[in-house]
């Protein structure tokens, strides 16, 4: 189907298509010394110490947990309302998530107050997710972390430059996680990114990326070693030059596309201030990403009609987020789960399209749509 207005679309143009000939042309593609400069460089945009590039966010947080010594017996207290990779990370490593509520339909990142609740003795960690790229309350989180003495991740798959009293988010807690995949706002197809400011962990992130070798087919390509030993039980969780290539050229564009974002995210709040729609962060702190525009439909307005209305108009949407323990999978491993809040928004969620080439022209055409099928739909309710 073609969208008259999809829900996301990439800023790609000549500049990554010379990036990826480049590549090509240096006859070098696993990892080598374009993803070298790619982890430099996004370590220092974010203020990271270091930055360890990955093929997708998932295997990131697998290691963010791995190289925090999370295993079986352990338990990480995590948000339901996000992208099942958060949470399946733990559970790879053989540790028990603890699903913790949201704030509310104001702000729909895991309230502090409900992650202490879920802390007993075997909590190794709290895993975050900065939804939308706006800022999980990271001031009262690090000092619940700090009295129980638990590691704090941040899924940041949603935040690239975004931040929150000066500071990066993906910097506050121990590791911060990045997705590039496709919709996001640095998107090079697939591929991930650790920051720490940790030694220990970067240096153990980048052993288990590669098989636990202690030296890469790069390293013995230039010449510095012939040989290699193998010390832990590592994976391939490696990203390509190729993908580095397209993310340096991405990462050079993401300020100037995030602040569009922003101004069209200001324009959607503007728009839908009057309407029976709530929107969820407008009174937000920070600086955001804007990496996703969810509205919350009034109690009663028929979801699945809203979502066709639109689509007959070729305006796409997307529902964020399905909550992760009410899965199949998940019912089955943690049946009692009930997060009042999560089940509330989960279900009256809808997210509009958003991305920078979006013209102010493609603006008011969803907000005119939209506007008028609220209106309609909410009508039929009272
Ligand atoms: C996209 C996303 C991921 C997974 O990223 P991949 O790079 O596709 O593995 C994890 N968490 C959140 C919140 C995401 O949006």
């Amino acid at each position: 189907m073609t969208w008259r207005v999809p829900l996301a679309d990439l800023d790609y143009g000549s500049k990554e298509e010379n990036a990826v000939m480049d590549v090509i042309q240096s006859r070098w593609l696993t990892m080598g010394g374009v993803t070298q400069k790619f982890e430099d460089e996004f370590a220092a945009f974010l203020g990271a110490k270091y930055a360890v590039a990955f093929s997708n966010a998932t295997v990131a947080l697998h290691l963010a947990c791995l190289t925090l010594d999370i295993g079986p017996g352990d338990e990480v207290v995590a948000p339901s309302l996000t992208f099942v990779a958060t949470t399946n990370a733990v559970l790879y490593t053989g540790a028990q998530v603890r699903f913790a509520d949201i704030l509310g339909p104001r702000e729909l990142t895991i309230s502090p107050d409900e992650i202490e609740k879920q802390i007993t003795p075997r909590t190794k960690a709290i895993m975050l997710m900065h939804y939308g790229g706006y800022p999980c309350r990271l001031v009262e989180i690090l000092s619940i972390a700090e009295k129980h003495g638990l590691a704090v991740i941040e899924d940041a798959a949603h935040a690239p430059g975004a931040s929150l009293h000066g500071r990066s988010l993906g910097t506050w807690g121990d590791a911060g996680c990045f997705s590039f995949f496709s919709n996001k706002n640095l998107s090079t197809g697939e591929g991930g990114m650790l920051v720490t400011n940790s030694e220990d962990i970067a240096e153990r992130a980048r052993l288990l990326r590669s098989h636990g070798m202690t030296t890469l087919t790069w390293d013995r390509h230039q010449g510095h070693s012939y040989s290699y030993d193998v010390v832990d039980l590592g994976y391939n969780y490696r990203i390509d030059e190729i993908r580095s290539a397209l993310g340096l050229v991405q990462l050079s564009k993401l300020e100037k596309n995030n602040q569009r974002r922003k101004a069209i995210t200001e324009c959607y709040w503007d728009a839908f201030s009057n309407t029976p729609l709530e929107l969820p962060f407008r009174d937000s702190s920070g600086e955001p990403a804007y990496h996703i525009f969810p509205v919350l439909l009034p109690q009663g307005v028929d979801r699945k009609a809203f979502i066709d209305e639109l689509r007959g108009a070729g305006i796409q949407t997307s529902i964020h987020y399905p909550p992760i323990h009410q899965f199949s999978h998940y019912r089955k491993l943690f049946p009692d789960v009930s997060l009042p809040q999560t089940e509330d928004i989960a279900a009256r969620e809808v997210t509009l399209p958003l991305y920078p080439s979006m013209t102010d022209e493609d603006v008011d055409f969803v907000v005119s749509a939209v506007k008028q099928t609220i209106v309609e739909l909410a009508g039929q309710v009272m």
